[in-house]
């Protein structure tokens, strides 16, 4: 099956941004999308509710890697409770393609991830 991707994708995951990993990050978080066989990891450091420094360290097709490396970008510097709230939509506009039910949960995978990470830092810091 061909399959077109947009320039944005083949740019990203020719050149993926904030690759890399994050020494004592706040938080490591790993998740994987076994139909496809896409991994990502990211690494967070948060400043009380803001994201200050995100990289990640991925592999698999290059919808998943480009969509992290992305969000990547998107979400430093953003506060935790606006990331919570990305949806596939934003994902959809931000890869500049609508995906099919099988692509889709590649393009998702970062943003399931990411969302974990923030949801363990925000359990973690109303615990302390
Ligand atoms: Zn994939």
């Amino acid at each position: 099956m061909k399959e077109i991707y947009s320039e944005i994708i083949l740019d990203h995951w020719k050149n993926p941004r904030n690759k890399g990993r994050i020494e004592n990050a706040d938080i490591v978080i790993e998740d994987s999308n076994p139909l496809c066989g896409d991994k990502i990891t990211f690494y967070l450091d948060f400043e009380k509710e803001t994201i200050r420094d995100v990289k990640f360290e991925g592999s698999g097709c290059a919808i998943s890697q480009a969509a992290a490396s992305m969000l990547s970008e998107i979400v430093k510097g953003k506060n935790i409770y606006d990331i919570v709230k990305l949806e596939k939509d934003e994902i959809e506009k931000m890869l500049h393609v609508s995906l099919g039910p099988n692509r889709i949960k590649c393009a998702l995978l970062p943003l399931k991830a990411l969302k974990l990470g923030v949801y363990s830092y925000i359990g973690k810091k109303y615990k302390t």
